[in-house]
């Protein structure tokens, strides 16, 4: 498949403005400015898309409110708070094409009435704030953002704006918190951010990948588009895998291609041959699948019939040689850690899964702590505030079900046996 999202990225000045106009950048503006900004819509409603930051909803609907909405101004957000573990399919967007995405920014500003932009980026990635900060003054110095965009008398101003680290942040409502300057914790919906997200005005959060997305739909046109990948939910996705694999990196493929493909086509199989266990196919926050399941279409529809879902696409592969009590503990830890401590079952919950898990790891494990993994799992899952708690139980209850006897094993033995292997 050609690339569209990751075009141009071996080019070491791949970022720099000239190089960008050089391939045919910001071509798709001026194409873009002579259709209504409700032919737009259409277009993006045609091509199937969806979001890609981890919930797959059709972007036109999300845009279909906001723009219904006669409320102004409106703001138009990009969530760049990659900080998903494993997570990093936007990274090679922001640091080695970050013109694609303010182009995109611009089109769907432009479609969406919106007259203001915000890059929420996650604090920890300092070099994508360096070079996104320069292609905004690169693209305001050329005229493609402003008061007066190619003369045309469109209006767009952008800011990169730097998280703090917080991974509830990449939640919408706890990211317009933060961007409005206060602690950023999970709203209450309704009012949806379409109608009352910045400052109380619509407001539409897209992924980095979403947004990146539609310079191509423009570019070929939604027909050209919807045929590309699954049809269900069709276009270029990025994947990006890590762990034990020879060749981990971030990876354009139609989507809905296996997971075996990715993992054995594009990412070079296992390393050194070692049998594989298991993968989390979405990052921490999507069910574990074991190694019979790779079969499976990597798609927003197809990965909840496998057990798991696609979340931000970030493959983790583990070999053999993993202790699965221990990957539960480290994931428990980290959502004890990034919970925001708003509702009692998330904040309470994640806490006790890390503690009980933390004994299992280390020989001390109970006969019944294997049902009350399984009893604050339930009671964590479906009463949180938001998809974090969700996430933690959900990522608990499929390492129990696919490798509950690895759990058994650490009680009964009183030690782990892979440790001698770390
Ligand atoms: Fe906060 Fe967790 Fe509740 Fe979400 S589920 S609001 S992260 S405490």
């Amino acid at each position: 498949m050609e690339k569209f999202l990751l075009r141009n990225t071996e080019n070491p000045n791949s970022a720099d403005i000239e190089e960008y106009i050089k391939t045919g950048g910001y071509k798709n503006i001026s194409k873009a400015f002579e259709l209504q900004p409700s032919d737009i819509i259409e277009e993006v409603k045609k091509s199937g898309l969806r979001g890609r930051g981890g919930a797959g909803f059709p972007t036109f609907m999300k845009w279909s409110f906001a723009s219904a909405d006669k409320k102004f101004p409106k703001y138009l957000i990009c969530n760049a708070d990659e900080g998903e573990p494993g997570t990093f399919k936007d990274r090679p967007i922001l640091e080695k094409n970050p013109h694609l995405l303010i182009e995109g920014m611009i089109i769907s500003g432009y479609a969406l009435k919106a007259e203001y932009g915000y890059i929420y980026l996650r604090g920890e990635y300092p070099y994508a704030y360096d070079v996104m900060n320069q292609a905004v003054r690169d693209a305001y110095d050329k005229g493609y953002l402003g008061d007066n965009i190619l003369g045309k008398n469109i209006k767009f101003n952008l800011v990169v704006h730097l998280g703090a680290g917080a991974y509830i942040c990449g939640e919408e409502t706890a990211l317009l918190d933060s961007l409005e300057g206060r602690r950023g914790l999970p709203r209450n919906k309704p009012p949806f951010p379409v109608n009352a997200g910045a400052w109380g005005m619509p407001t539409i959060v897209n992924n980095v990948e979403t947004l990146a997305n539609i310079p191509h739909i423009i570019e070929i046109g939604a027909d050209a588009y919807s045929k590309i990948g699954f049809p269900d939910c069709p276009g270029p996705k990025l994947y990006c895998v890590s762990g034990h694999v020879e060749k981990p990196g971030v990876f354009e493929l139609p989507m809905g291609i296996s997971l075996r493909e990715i993992i054995y086509d594009y990412a070079g199989g296992t390393k050194n041959g070692k049998k594989l266990k298991a993968v989390f196919p979405g990052g921490i926050s999507a069910p574990v699948l074991p190694a019979d399941s790779i079969d499976c279409a990597m798609d927003f529809v197809s990965l909840p019939k496998a057990g798991s879902m696609l979340g931000s696409a970030a493959v983790m592969v583990m070999d053999e040689t993993v202790c699965m009590v221990k990957i539960a503990h480290r994931a428990m830890k980290f959502f004890e850690r990034e919970s925001c401590g708003k509702c009692t079952p998330c904040r309470e919950g994640t806490e006790w899964l890390r503690k009980i898990l933390e004994r299992i790891e280390n020989g001390r494990g109970r006969n019944e702590d294997i049902s009350l993994l399984t009893d604050i799992s339930n009671n964590i899952f479906g009463k949180s505030f938001c998809a974090l708690g969700d996430g933690a139980a959900g990522v608990m209850k499929s390492i129990l079900k696919h490798f509950r006897a690895e759990f058994e094993e650490h009680i009964k033995e009183k030690r782990c046996r892979f440790k001698q292997k770390d």
